[in-house]
């Protein structure tokens, strides 16, 4: 038999390479921003047009390259970084492999020019598909420029793979908030098609973290130091009461290098338990130098992340960091008005944070008694009104009944086609279900009422989501939601990702009945919301909205309408733990009846069970 093994030629071989450096236009910035770090660099620039397809371009002004060297670089396995295999174990440099310029170059068009510092003149290169097409002496300013243009042009299954521009442009920043936290010795320019989005100085860690997420966060930040023979840590934590539904803010950086890090997560998560609740994250900007020779950062192709020798010490000093930070700056769940976003909140309640005992009102609460008007704590469901998790919350009771009661006239004249449905599953009565119909609430958690063969027991959050979205769907879908003014606008601010998502989802947001524009770069001006939501309720709802959004971008069909149902419905439901009065228990069961899909929440969770009499008769032989 003839030989049929070959070598593959180099540009087969540098594609393939390819696919596992480069997922995206994400990850050419990383390599390219990484490559300008290795190399001296003082002043980075990134340059994106359309996310990253039409153009990608960094310009530094590091060390720069030789003729033969600019050449070289686009070879595989060329690098001037280590030469030996034991410099592995001793690297403090972000590249390593020499593969990505031969990689970038086997599927993009790319022009280098470089220049060191003592040649008069510098090098241009253009090379596409991994072909040399042209290789000039011309004059160039010292350092190096690499632009990438029209990525993945030859492989056209990658490129129909890609996202749209917003999403591309979201990774990028991603990945240049990575760089540039790792690195506030070093200047950054970001420029998206033509417009300047950072413009990071010089400076120290918390200056950068400040100049890249906001003035606002300064206030946030406590700081975080530790210094032992296995690591030395520090940066900040962010304070408990800003933890974020979505997980934005959190970045470990090990030897300058960002990683992810499940088990380190794992050790900052447990000093905040307690702290925040249970369905938000702790932010934090962690900067860990450990002894390059402990760690290997060569387990994953694009070094996200790290293998340490000693994880579980490591572990444990990193825990005990953050405590003693959360406890030495005194940081103890606080209820920050701000924060909350609640700028409307009467001043006359602002120092009176501390009124817990309102919440605690129904520790008098007798359930064999009818539920009684004194109740303050209680949710009257009809009203549509929603404590937050906030204590003060129920400060609000009774503020707004006027609001409440125009909620309630809204509420009640949606009507819904299948009320048919309700008439069958509730008994042969062909009365209105509500003048006949018992419930009762069961250990603050399901809403228990009698049906014709027996009983039915419902999940009162799931319940309550159903309603929500079905009713949130029909607003969408009619782009008939009514908005309420606010008298005066809400500025909520907001970080240039979440600004970006905002952008993108703007137009549904406006249907459902948000409306605001961009004040500034940091800032968010809201002149309408939802009727169902609350003032105090916005930011928290946009945040969740952000963060379901950006947790649904992976997921191929995702429709924003769903997105947003679904967001609002979860958020802004009654929970497990809430008290319902007699009328909100009705009111909830007859809603859900009429609803298209009463069975299944919108998260696919069973509604209800029912248990018939027959089930009952069984345990009882
Ligand atoms: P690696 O970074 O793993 O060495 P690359 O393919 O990214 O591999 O780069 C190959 C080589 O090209 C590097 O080792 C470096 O010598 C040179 N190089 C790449 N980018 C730059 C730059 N911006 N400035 C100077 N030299 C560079
Ligand atoms: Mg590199």
């Amino acid at each position: 038999m003839a030989d049929i093994i070959k070598l593959l030629p180099d540009h087969v071989a540098n594609q393939i390479a390819a696919g596992e450096v480069v997922q995206r236009p994400a990850s050419v910035v990383k390599e390219l921003l990484e490559n300008a770090i290795d190399a001296g660099s003082t002043s980075i620039m990134l340059i994106i047009k359309d996310g990253g397809k039409a153009l990608i371009q960094v310009v530094d002004n590091g060390v720069g390259m030789s003729a033969t060297d600019a050449r070289l670089s686009f070879e595989r396995h060329a690098t001037s970084k280590i030469q030996k295999a034991e410099d592995l174990f001793n690297l403090d440099t972000k590249g390593f492999r020499g593969e990505a310029l031969a990689s970038i170059a086997a599927i993009a068009h790319v022009e280098l020019q470089t220049k060191p510092e003592n040649s008069e003149l510098g090098t241009i290169i253009k090379i596409e598909g991994s072909k040399i097409v042209s290789q000039e002496v011309g004059t160039v300013t010292k350092g190096t420029s690499l632009s990438v243009k029209n990525l993945f042009f030859n492989i056209p299954a990658r490129r129909n793979f890609l996202k749209s521009n917003q999403v591309e442009l979201r990774h990028i920043t991603d990945e240049f908030h990575r760089v540039a936290l790792a690195h506030p010795s070093i200047a950054f320019q970001f420029h998206n098609n033509g417009n300047e989005i950072f413009n990071l100085p010089v400076g120290n860690h918390r200056q950068r973290i400040v100049h890249v997420f906001g003035h606002k966060s300064n206030a946030k930040l406590v700081p975080v130091s530790e210094d032992t023979q296995v690591v030395k840590i520090s940066g900040f934590i962010v304070k408990p009461e800003f933890a974020r539904k979505s997980r934005g803010e959190q970045f470990f950086f090990v030897n300058n290098r960002f990683i992810k890090s499940p088990y380190l997560y794992h050790a900052v998560a447990n000093a905040f338990e307690g702290l925040i609740k249970s369905d938000t994250h702790p932010g934090y900007f962690l900067y860990l130098d450990v002894d390059p020779a402990s760690i290997d950062i060569n387990i994953h192709p694009t070094k996200t992340e790290v293998k340490f020798d000693d994880e579980h010490t490591l572990y444990a000093i990193l825990r005990s960091t953050v405590k003693h930070s959360l406890g030495q700056f005194n940081v103890v769940p606080s209820l920050d008005f701000e924060a909350d976003q609640n700028l409307e909140t009467p001043y006359a309640y602002k120092d009176k944070s501390a009124a817990l005992p309102k919440v605690t009102v129904d520790a008098g609460f007798n359930p064999f008694q009818d539920s009684g008007a004194e109740q303050t704590s209680e949710r009257t469901f009809t009203r549509e009104r929603k404590a937050t998790g906030n204590a003060w919350e129920s400060l609000y009771v009774g503020l707004d009944t006027d609001l409440g009661k125009e909620k309630e006239s809204d509420f009640s004249t949606i009507s819904f086609e299948s009320e048919a449905i309700a008439s069958t599953i509730f008994d042969d009565q062909t009365e209105s279900v509500e003048t006949k119909t018992t419930t009762f609430q069961l250990r603050r958690k399901y809403v228990v009422t009698t049906i014709k063969s027996g009983m039915i027991v419902i999940d009162q959050s799931r319940a309550h989501q159903r309603v929500l979205y079905e009713k949130f769907l029909k607003n969408i879908t009619i782009k008939e939601a009514v908005s309420q003014q606010l008298l005066f606008p809400l500025k909520l601010a907001v970080t240039p990702s979440d600004r970006g998502i905002l952008d993108e989802i703007k137009e549904s947001l406006h249907t459902i009945g948000f409306v605001f524009d961009f004040a500034d770069q940091e800032t968010i001006e809201i002149t309408g919301v939802p009727l169902l939501v609350s003032e105090s309720e916005v930011g928290m709802v946009l945040d969740q909205l952000i963060s379901d959004y950006q947790m649904d971008i992976s997921g191929e069909s995702f429709s924003q309408t769903d997105i947003l149902a679904k967001t609002l419905s979860k958020t802004l439901s009654v929970k497990t733990g809430e008290l319902l009065d007699s009328a909100s228990q009705l009111g909830l069961v007859n809603d859900l009846f009429a609803c298209k899909e009463p069975k299944v929440s919108p998260f696919n969770k069973s509604v209800y069970i029912t248990i018939t009499e027959n089930d009952i008769d069984k345990k009882f032989i």
